[in-house]
Order: structure tokens, then C-alpha cells, then sequence
């Protein structure tokens, strides 16, 4: 009955478990990605330390367009020049817009 006691050992995913799950990729189809480095400065007004910090922040690129996919900021930290932008697709919400407007009867 020892299954946690590793604690501090992270569980490591088995060659199964990655065969069957779904590559990440990016807006624009990449899925090579490098690990670059951002610096944030904290101002000593919100830092917790109460001095002026500078933060890492490690951010994925990807290879192909240079940009970091929105799955790889799901706390929206990295600045939008960064970040891919998910073009909206007009068409489409057009298209909702009218069914919207049409009553369902
Ligand atoms: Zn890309």
C-alpha cells in the first residue's frame, strides 16, 4: 500500500500513455517548440518582498512561426506581440449572428 509514497517523486508517464495522447501544436501547426527566457520587473509598490524584483518567466516559441501558442499562456501573462492571435473567423460568426436573430419557432 505504498503507491504515494514517492511523494516528492513525480510520476512519470509511461511510453503507453504518451503514444496515446494528443501533440500539443501550435496555432500554426508546429509542434517543435524552444524554451526562451522573459523577465518581468516588480515593482517594489506590488512585490511581496517589498523591493523592486526581476521575475523569469520561461516561455515556449514555437520553431515554425516564432510565437507562443495560447496553450502554453492559459494565464494570459505572456504580452500579445508574444502570443499567437486565433484569427476569428468571420464567416462563421456572421453566419451565428443570423441564426441568433432568427426567432425559433
Ligand atoms: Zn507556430
Amino acid at each position: 500500500m505504498s503507491k504515494f509514497s514517492g511523494a516528492n517523486a513525480p510520476m512519470q508517464p509511461t511510453p503507453e500513455m504518451i503514444r496515446n495522447s494528443q501533440t500539443v501544436e501550435c496555432e500554426c501547426g508546429g509542434v517543435l517548440f524552444s524554451e526562451k527566457l522573459m523577465f518581468k520587473k516588480l515593482s517594489s509598490i506590488v512585490s511581496p518582498t517589498g523591493r523592486d524584483e526581476i521575475i523569469p518567466m520561461p516561455l515556449f516559441i514555437c520553431e515554425k512561426c516564432g510565437k507562443v501558442p495560447v496553450i502554453f499562456d492559459p494565464l494570459g501573462l505572456v504580452p500579445t506581440e508574444l502570443k499567437t492571435t486565433v484569427e476569428p473567423i468571420e464567416g462563421i460568426q456572421e453566419e451565428a449572428k443570423v441564426v441568433e436573430m432568427k426567432p425559433k419557432q
